[in-house]
């Protein structure tokens, strides 16, 4: 059995889809019909956890190493995609990282670390990506940003500008790659419990969640595959769908 679903025959390429939000929308994404290319920079066996899940399930995946923060690397990665599939119909920038701390006392190391996996990593995915989908005419590019990036967090100037950076970034390309069919938008998560947030006090944060509950990442993953799917996002470009509770109404 093969699953089908509005992306079926597609290839998606997930950053950082070994664990958390990245599983979800990997899982989400093959479950609509995607073959889904599992990114992870380190946690090799998790990575082949959700490759073996998808087969148990009857989709089709794989599991590819990159630090997408190193151009090497990631163009090590697209070339992988290319050889082994032919194609990338979708590219998921999701991976990213924390390193919190007050402006005062922030390492430039960890400003800088933080910068160039979340921002600057997304733009090294988006420029390799971009020769083979102008090619084909056809892409769509999901950054996952953060309301972080839109609202600002003490302990985080790393972090939201970076996320910020990503919502500068997701409108300029889908300015560039509009006339070429291939679409730019961003998801704003706000508090998902995964294992970056697994460490925050929750009592301040839920006070500031209208909907009064935490998000889960399957919550980012059904907006992610609406996003991929045609028609029904074919007419969306350049735009950040906030999926954060209630969070930041803007
Ligand atoms: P997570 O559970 O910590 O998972 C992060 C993923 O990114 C892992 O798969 C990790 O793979 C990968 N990764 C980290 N550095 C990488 C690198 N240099 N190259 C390739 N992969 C790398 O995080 P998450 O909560 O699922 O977050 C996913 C995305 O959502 C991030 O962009 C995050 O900023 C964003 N987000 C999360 C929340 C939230 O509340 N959780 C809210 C807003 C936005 P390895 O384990 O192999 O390193």
């Amino acid at each position: 059995m093969t699953l089908s679903g509005p992306i079926s025959g597609q290839t998606a390429l997930i950053t950082g889809a070994s664990r958390g939000i990245g599983k979800a929308i990997a899982l989400n994404l093959a479950e609509a019909g995607a073959e889904v290319v599992v990114n992870y920079s380190s946690s090799q066996a998790k990575a082949q956890e959700v490759v073996d899940l998808i087969e148990k399930l009857g989709g089709k995946a794989y599991a590819l190493k990159a630090n997408i923060s190193d151009e090497n690397s990631v163009n090590g990665l697209i070339n992988g995609v290319l050889e082994k599939s032919g194609k990338i119909d979708i590219l998921v920038n999701n991976a990213g990282i924390t390193k919190d701390g007050l402006l005062m006392r922030m390492k430039t190391e960890d400003w800088q670390s933080v910068i160039n996996v979340n921002l600057t990593g997304v733009f090294l995915c988006t420029k390799a990506v971009a020769r083979p989908m102008l090619k084909q005419k056809k892409g769509r590019i999901i950054n996952i940003t953060s309301v972080v990036g839109l609202m600002g967090n003490a302990g985080q100037a790393n972090y939201a500008s970076a996320k910020a950076g990503v919502v500068g970034l997701t409108k300029s390309s889908a300015k560039e790659f509009a006339s070429r069919g291939i679409t730019v938008n961003a998801v704003a998560p706000g508090f998902i419990e995964t294992d970056m947030t697994k460490d925050l006090d929750p009592e301040p944060i839920l006070s500031a969640i209208p909907l009064g509950f935490f998000g889960s990442p399957s919550h980012i993953a059904g907006t992610v595959k609406f996003l991929a799917s045609d028609p029904a996002a074919e007419y969306i470009t350049g735009q950040i769908l906030q999926v954060d509770g209630g969070m930041v109404m803007s």
